[in-house]
């Protein structure tokens, strides 16, 4: 496993990996917070997890997204940060607006989204979202990296 560095989970939170997603995606604990399960999910996109992203779909949305194309796309991409915006929930449904970034081939892409969560058998899972139109930035292999690294991209993120 790569770190950022030790006191950082792969969703960006100030937490090690052990206390923060890991017992989500090895299913030893349910998130506790749409926030949590978004982060959680981010994360398993991060490691190609592709069964857990299926698995915390809403059950009327996991049709549509089959583990494979979930797969495909988590492979396809760099994965770079997550910022979350705005959480707020109740009882039974919630909404989570963050942005994650990754490189997509030589794109620098943003996804800046307003994702719904609902509960299903007193479990949170991902319904659907809004996504808010960004640009995506093509990048040179000696320009700077996007990612704030300070370094050339081809030294960076370069595929
Ligand atoms: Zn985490
Ligand atoms: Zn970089």
């Amino acid at each position: 496993m790569n770190y950022l560095n030790n006191n950082t989970c792969f969703c960006g939170n100030q937490k090690n990996y052990e206390d923060c997603c890991e017992p989500l995606l090895l299913g030893d604990k349910q998130a506790e917070t749409p926030e949590q399960l978004m982060r959680s999910r981010y994360t398993a996109y991060v490691q190609k997890n592709a069964k857990y992203v299926y698995q915390t779909y809403a059950s009327e949305k996991q049709a549509e997204n089959p583990v494979n194309e979930i797969k495909e796309f988590a492979t396809s991409c760099r994965f770079v940060s997550l910022s979350v915006i705005e959480t707020n929930s109740d009882e039974n449904k919630g909404v989570v607006e963050f942005k994650a970034t990754y490189f997509y081939q030589n794109l620098y892409c943003v996804l800046h989204e307003r994702s719904q969560f609902i509960k299903e058998q007193h479990q949170w899972r991902y319904l659907d979202g809004i996504i808010f139109p960004v640009a995506d930035i093509k990048v040179g292999r000696n320009d700077d990296c996007p990612c704030g690294s300070a370094k050339k991209y081809k030294k960076c993120h370069s595929a």
